[in-house]
């Protein structure tokens, strides 16, 4: 193998230890750091990610509410619970874990949380901050790539990436993180009806893919020395695989996040960075 492994395990545990150091300090200025999980019906995977999100805020010290309605919730009963959340001053972030079921409007219930309490960074408000360049919650998965970026010291400005995937939770905010002042890479965002992806692929410095299709890029398809990021998150027969074949890959490109282990630590910890930042900031405001 030739590329670097680039270990989100490792990242996530500096943003885990700075997160807990900053929590630690509003507790010694008597101010607590809660976060709320909002969670509807009983699906497996969803609840793991529910629960590893409670313990990773428990490490860090912060206090975490756990709030779980039963599949046939309405869309009223969802979004009085996000209400109800927004007015409880033990809680300074909150996320709602999607997608909920099928019967309900995600969109509608991430627009009801308060938008200086959304630890996912997904309301419109803070999409529109991040467009603007202006400081706020960021989302979560895109804030983890550019913080394994800047980690391991990789060069950005004036390269070439490729951002494969156009999401509101993924794609489209991290094609923008990339190209903002200050990062300065040249971003192309291809999607599932971009034509030839592996030659446009080849072109790239830096490359980001976040489909959903295990085995969707290929050695042939990266330019030698390339940075690949993974966030494909697939459960196969074969266990959890990104979007990469990892093992070709790895022998093309100059840098690789692993999955397991790559960006997927790194969103719990972005989360956890939203969450005891909007504390701050509501600290700063009462006192
Ligand atoms: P999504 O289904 O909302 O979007 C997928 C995107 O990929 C779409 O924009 C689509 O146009 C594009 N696409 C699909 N097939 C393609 C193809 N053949 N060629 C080019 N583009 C194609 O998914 P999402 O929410 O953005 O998530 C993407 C993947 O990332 C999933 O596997 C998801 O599980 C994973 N994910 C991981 C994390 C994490 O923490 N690691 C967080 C969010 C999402």
């Amino acid at each position: 193998m030739t590329a670097k492994v680039l270990s989100g395990r490792e990242v996530a545990a500096v943003v885990r230890g700075e997160v807990a150091e900053r929590v630690a300090a509003l507790a010694d200025d008597g101010k607590t750091v809660g976060l709320a999980t909002v969670l509807v019906g009983d699906d497996p995977a969803s609840k793991i990610y529910v629960r590893n999100k409670h313990k990773a805020a428990e490490r860090a010290g912060m206090l975490s509410f756990d709030y779980t309605l039963p599949a046939d919730a309405s869309q009223e009963q969802v979004e009085s619970l996000i209400e109800q959340l927004n007015r409880d001053d033990q809680i300074d972030g909150m996320i709602v874990q999607l997608p909920l079921p099928g019967h309900l409007d995600g969109s509608r219930a991430v627009l009801a949380i308060d938008p200086a309490k959304d630890a996912d960074g997904l309301h419109p408000y803070n999409l529109g901050l991040l467009v603007l360049d202006e400081p706020g919650p960021q989302p979560a998965t895109p804030s983890g790539i550019m913080r394994i970026l800047s980690y391991y010291e990789i060069a950005t400005s004036g390269k070439s990436a490729v951002v494969v995937g156009r999401s509101f939770l993924v794609g489209r905010p991290i094609a923008m993180m990339l190209a903002k002042k200050g990062v300065d890479a040249t971003v192309t965002q291809a999607h599932s009806r971009t034509p030839e992806l592996g030659s446009l692929l080849a072109t790239a410095d830096i490359v980001v893919v976040a489909a959903g299709r295990p085995g969707l890029v290929n050695a042939g398809d990266v330019k030698p020395g390339a940075v690949v990021i993974d966030v494909g998150t697939n459960r196969t027969d074969d266990g959890l695989v990104g979007d990469v074949d990892f093992a070709a890959v790895a022998e093309v490109a100059g840098a690789i996040t692993p999955v397991p282990g790559g960006v997927g630590p790194m969103t719990i910890a972005s989360l956890l960075a939203n969450t005891v930042a909007a504390a701050e900031r509501s600290h700063m405001r009462e006192g």
